[in-house]
């Protein structure tokens, strides 16, 4: 028996760590998120081209078609592609017809002028009529000077910032850095570290699994009284499976809590991009109720519907190959993986 949910959103992902799975190992074992970041992720970012960032997003798309996920809100870092790169990331996933909120992430690392040409590259995405946020790595690796920039180019433009917020012990000192920036339209991304009264305002963006792999404890945001959506921080867009791990995570936090909680959280993706709502996505089978689908996994898109355009017939994306966008994506991966090793 089939049955027909509304479109899945991934509130927060990085579609240029698609072709990370494989890539070389660091030089040593990381001791901590600190170590995580500088061992593996900003040694990544800092080797991407515009041609490895496209196929990057096209895999990453496809994988979220072939989930029923018809809408990821973006988060990017490329520190040596920085121009255009947001234009990629849109391009591949209109290609294969997934719905992307894009936005680069903002930071000091690489010194004023790197925070400047970020900043650069949201403003011109945004003028062009791009769908985006402003996006900010995170307030420990920016200057207080970077941090009201990019939210003053965000008011400019009427939408929000797309922030990481106390992931990592590194960042605790985020609500006193971002007082008097936020507002509703924000995502603050993870909050882990955040007190149960913060002030911050915004949608917390919920990623369990990706807090679970980099051990930086439970973020419980059921404490929080901002909104709560999920996200996978970069691991794949499956939303279903994310709810059953938000579920499981919830479940071993606090035994009495039913999967409804985790499901509100995952519905609310849909108050960040409404047309999601209009989306439809036909599953091979089951029921949308959060106690079944949090004991359920496996389910498969047999059809789905973005904007009203089939973009996923007969369990196959309707607008790509997708044997070819693997072989594409693997070859991308193999040149990212010989300038990392
Ligand atoms: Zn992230």
């Amino acid at each position: 028996m089939t049955t027909r949910s509304a479109g899945m959103v991934c509130a927060h992902h990085h579609l240029y760590s698609t072709l990370a799975r494989g890539m070389p190992a660091p030089s040593r074992t990381p001791a901590g998120f600190t170590d995580i970041l500088e061992l593996i992720w900003w040694r990544l970012d800092s080797a991407l081209d515009l041609e490895m960032i496209r196929w990057s997003a096209m895999l990453g798309a496809l994988e979220a078609l072939e989930r029923g996920c018809t809408t990821v809100i973006d988060h990017h870092e490329s520190p040596n592609a920085i121009e255009g790169s947001l234009s990629v990331i849109a391009d591949a996933c209109a290609e294969v017809g997934v719905r992307v909120v894009c936005a680069y992430g903002v930071t000091d690392r690489h010194g004023a002028d790197g925070a400047r040409r970020g900043l650069e590259e949201n403003r011109r995405f945004l003028a062009e009529g791009g769908r985006g946020m402003v996006g900010v790595h995170a307030a420990f690796t920016c200057t207080d000077e970077t941090l009201a920039g990019a939210a003053e180019l965000a008011s400019s433009f009427g939408v929000g910032v797309h922030i990481h917020v106390a992931e990592g012990s590194a960042d605790r000192d985020a609500p006193r850095r971002l007082e008097g920036l936020t507002n509703d339209s924000w995502l603050l991304v993870h909050g882990v570290h955040l007190s149960d009264t913060h002030g911050l305002r915004g949608t917390v963006i919920h990623n369990p699994r990706s807090n679970m792999n980099n051990s930086v404890g439970y973020a419980a945001p059921a404490r929080f009284a901002n909104p709560v959506a999920l996200g996978t921080d970069g691991i794949g867009a499956d939303m279903l499976e994310e709810f059953r791990l938000a579920y499981a995570r919830s479940r071993e936090h606090d035994v009495t809590v039913g999967p409804e909680l985790a499901w509100s959280w995952l519905e609310a993706g849909r108050d960040l991009v409404p047309e999601a709502a209009d989306d439809s996505v036909l599953w091979h089978h089951g029921d949308v109720d959060p106690w079944y689908l949090a004991f359920t996994p496996g389910l498969s898109p047999v059809e789905v519907i973005v904007d009203g355009d089939i973009v996923f017939a007969d369990g196959q994306p309707t607008r790509v190959d997708p044997v070819e966008v693997r072989a594409r994506a693997s070859e991308q991966a193999e040149r990212l993986f010989a300038r990392l090793g």
